[in-house]
């Protein structure tokens, strides 16, 4: 079985995946990263998709406990307090964040765990699990990017105003990123995906 390599920072001892077994999957709201990932599960269900707690209300179609946790800003406030959260973040007025356990145990039985998820949260990640692999997607161009979004319609004018706003802070960061993809081709974006996060 694989283990976890415990390594020792400031006094605090913390679980470090091996190389490649944490893997992060980064980009703007709208670029793609959900039908991606969707993709790259039902190719390889050996992968495991981490689930989320959010704030933000469900969108039409998706299901509790398997898209997020949909909860509140006190359970997550309650989950940070005690630790529980590997990482999370505010995103667009809502509260999003990775539950540590489940992560973990999956690692511990030799799992490979993909986190799909924002910028500060990957960079949190990066810092506590070097050891990770980071994914950006970046779209084509600016302006294909903000079709996407409108095309989407399930956001109010305001929210796609406030992803817009944040999708060029976080294209801006690209680079700090092991490998950066391009969705412009969607069979190529997830072929890349699979060669980096099958290696
Ligand atoms: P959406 O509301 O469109 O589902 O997600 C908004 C953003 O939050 C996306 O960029 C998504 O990747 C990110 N996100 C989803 N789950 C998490 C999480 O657990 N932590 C962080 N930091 N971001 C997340």
């Amino acid at each position: 079985m694989m283990q976890l390599i415990t390594t020792k920072s400031g006094g605090i001892t913390k679980e470090c995946p091996p190389v490649g077994k944490l893997i992060i999957l980064t980009g703007p709201s709208g670029v793609g990263k959900g039908t991606l990932m969707r993709s790259l599960l039902q190719r390889h269900p050996q992968l495991h998709y981490s689930v989320s707690v959010t704030t933000r209300s469900p969108r039409p179609g998706e299901i509790n406990g398997k898209d997020y946790y949909f909860v509140s800003r006190r359970e997550v406030e309650q989950l940070v307090a005690a630790g529980e959260l590997l990482e999370w973040a505010e995103f667009a007025g809502n509260y999003y964040g990775t539950p540590k356990e489940a992560v973990m145990n999956q690692i511990r039985s030799g799992k490979k765990v993909i986190l799909e998820i924002e910028l500060k949260g990957a960079r949190q990640i990066r810092a506590s699990y070097p050891n990770a692999l980071s994914i950006f997607i970046l779209p084509p161009s600016m302006s294909e990017l903000e079709k996407r979004i409108r095309s989407r319609a399930q956001d109010s004018d305001e929210a796609i105003a406030r992803r817009l706003r944040h999708a060029q802070e976080e294209i801006s960061a690209a680079d700090e990123f092991d490998i950066r993809i391009v969705n412009d081709d969607f069979e190529s974006a997830l072929h890349a995906i699979e060669a980096a996060v099958l290696s």
